[in-house]
């Protein structure tokens, strides 16, 4: 009653505008998201563009599965969309995809047809670490100057820098299990090459909103390396984008400068402007 009241005298030229306007949310890339056919069933282009518009996103790292519909969205939206080359053509092949020898000259074969910055998310283990495709895989994004997206645990990406020292890695989750400790020493390790996502670990580091101090310090140690994400890997997730964002920007509101900014959105533009991408073949 009283904004409707406020609005009719500020159009009437009585009242100063009804106080200073919120400031504008800051800047934020979106560093890892999936649009599967049941996203793209759910939200099209527009929705999705929406949903970033309303969470103050402006850019997001997105993979598809199958992979082309990453393309849709990054064609949509060229200057806000960074596609990724998903090599899983559904979900089911989450546990499979190792063992399919023809997937390395698939996705090389794709990485023609289409503008991609990256390789990924790429899911494997310990156990798995020495599998040839991944081997081939890594050394198709090395060659081309992709980053590599992956979803598992020290040893994997240990793995990745030995099989291609220049290669640039996007480490989902904090390492999966977050310790910080390890990081710190991973790191030092690889201090030019790896950058690591914080996505879906926002209440492991931050319960109660509040960053952990532990969490904290190893962001001020490194403070080039971490980006943020929602990681959109469900359309349950999708629908929650908005809540997933402001919960991200919730815990990264108490860091200072220039801090902040290099998490929520610098790092990221970073490590996917450092490229340009390949010209895409039509
Ligand atoms: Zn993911």
């Amino acid at each position: 009653m009283m904004r409707r009241l406020r609005l009719l005298l500020a159009l009437l030229g009585t009242w100063p505008a009804a106080g200073p306007a919120a400031p504008p949310l800051p800047p934020m890339i979106d560093a890892h998201a999936h649009y599967t056919a049941a996203d793209a069933a759910a939200f099209s282009p527009e929705a999705v563009l929406a949903k970033l518009d309303a969470a103050g996103v402006s850019r997001l790292v997105v993979t598809g599965s199958p992979p082309q519909l990453a393309q849709r969205l990054y064609r949509h939206a060229p200057d806000r969309v960074i596609p990724l080359l998903g090599v899983y053509a559904a979900d089911l092949d989450k546990g499979n995809w190792l063992h399919d020898s023809g997937l390395p000259a698939r996705a090389a074969a794709q990485l023609q047809r289409g503008t991609w910055v990256g390789i990924g998310e790429l899911h494997l283990f310990a156990r798995d670490a020495k599998q040839p495709v991944f081997e081939q895989l890594v050394r198709l994004a090395a060659a081309r100057k992709l980053v590599v997206m992956i979803h598992g645990d020290a040893e994997v990406i240990d793995r990745a820098f030995d099989i291609a020292p220049d290669v640039r890695v996007l480490w989902a989750h904090l390492g999966t299990l977050p310790q910080p400790g390890l990081l710190a020493d991973m790191l030092q390790r690889y201090p030019d090459t790896l950058w690591i996502d914080t996505s879906v670990r926002d209440e492991r580091i931050a319960p109660d909103g509040t960053l952990l101090p532990a969490w904290r310090a190893l962001f001020e140690r490194h403070p080039e390396r971490f980006v943020v994400a929602v990681d959109t890997f469900s359309v349950n997730r999708w629908q929650h984008y908005g809540e997933v964002a402001a919960q991200i920007r919730g815990w990264a509101d108490a860091l200072p400068q220039p801090l902040k900014d290099n998490l929520l959105h610098d790092n990221a533009a970073r490590l996917f402007d450092r490229f340009q991408p390949p010209a895409a073949h039509p």
